[in-house]
């Protein structure tokens, strides 16, 4: 069982498309942590936090039978297990959706078009839940891996599969008719009482969701005539109210604001035309509300 030194343990991906991420962004939320060769276990240095290293489809139970206390996964897995579990936070990666395909030449153009038929696929559970949902009765046809060859095999008429890209149905003659599911990487926590982990694991939270907020934004930083600020924070789609700070120079003041990332693009010319000069846009670390 987790936390028997009275370290919150956190399960996170060894392998697969999240696994790296998972890593990053826990060292971008302050842990300290060095990967041993082999161990799965990875204690950080900073903090008492233990990582455990394991598949990403074992994480969802772990986290609801206590053997850890917290963990990194995709919510699909969550839903895929049934799995007990809080889902404190989306991280934002890891985006994938659960969706039918059919072969190229196949004339099934919807989910409902799958009624009678054969359906592979590696997640029957999400599969069968959301195929009831359509009213849709198929025979499920169950594999670990490489679904998307079946129809080929003849072993289905229909795959359903996680798509990120998109690429693996493309390469291998899939046309993909519906989704069923839509998934990203998520932080779960365990419904169990963690005692004194529990202060451990909201700050772990609070960290991380700090680093998400953050990556969505820049940080602007601008120098301006007086007369021309007003002007200028009503352009500004601050957190708040732009920072309005003195210069050595009286006539100019430098205004300075979190901006949300993708509304740099239009902001700069028109914070440009309204008189703003020494226009900065630096990347924010953490956003802590
Ligand atoms: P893609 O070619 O990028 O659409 O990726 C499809 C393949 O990657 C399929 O075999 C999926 O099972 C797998 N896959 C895609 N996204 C994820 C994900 N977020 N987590 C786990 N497996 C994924």
């Amino acid at each position: 069982m987790a936390g028997a030194d009275g370290r919150l343990v956190v399960a996170v991906p060894s392998k697969g498309r999240m696994a790296q991420t998972s890593l990053e962004l826990l060292e971008a939320a302050g842990l300290t942590f060095e990967l041993g060769a082999r161990s799965l276990h990875v204690p950080c240095s900073n903090a008492p936090v233990e990582l455990l290293l394991v598949r990403p489809h074992d994480i969802p139970e772990y986290v609801q039978d206590g053997v850890v206390d917290a963990g990194i996964t995709g919510a699909n897995l969550i839903a895929e297990t049934g799995s007990q579990v809080e889902t404190l936070l989306e991280l934002g990666f890891g985006r994938c959706t659960l969706e039918a395909a059919v072969p190229e030449e196949s004339t099934l153009q919807s989910v409902a078009d799958l009624d009678g038929l054969r359906v592979a696929t590696a997640y029957p559970v999400t599969t069968k839940s959301a195929l009831d949902q359509a009213g849709v009765t198929a025979e499920l046809v169950l594999l670990s891996g490489s679904v998307e060859a079946a129809p080929r095999l003849g072993l289905s008429d229909a795959v359903v599969d996680l798509v990120s890209t998109g690429s693996t149905a493309a390469a291998n003659g899939l046309r993909r008719i519906g989704t069923l599911l839509e998934s990203q990487a998520v932080l779960i926590g365990s419904k169990l009482d963690l005692g004194e982990r529990a202060e451990m694991l909201e700050r772990l939270e609070m960290m991380l969701r700090g680093v998400i907020a953050a990556r969505g934004r820049r940080y602007l930083m601008m120098n301006a005539p007086a007369d021309k600020v007003a002007e200028l924070e009503a352009l500004l789609p601050s957190m708040g109210a732009p920072s309005v700070v003195e210069l050595a120079d009286k006539g100019q003041l430098a205004l300075h604001a979190a901006v949300a990332e993708e509304e740099i693009w239009d902001l700069l010319p028109k914070l440009k035309a309204a008189g703003a000069s020494s226009i900065l846009v630096m990347h924010l670390e953490r956003v802590v509300p």
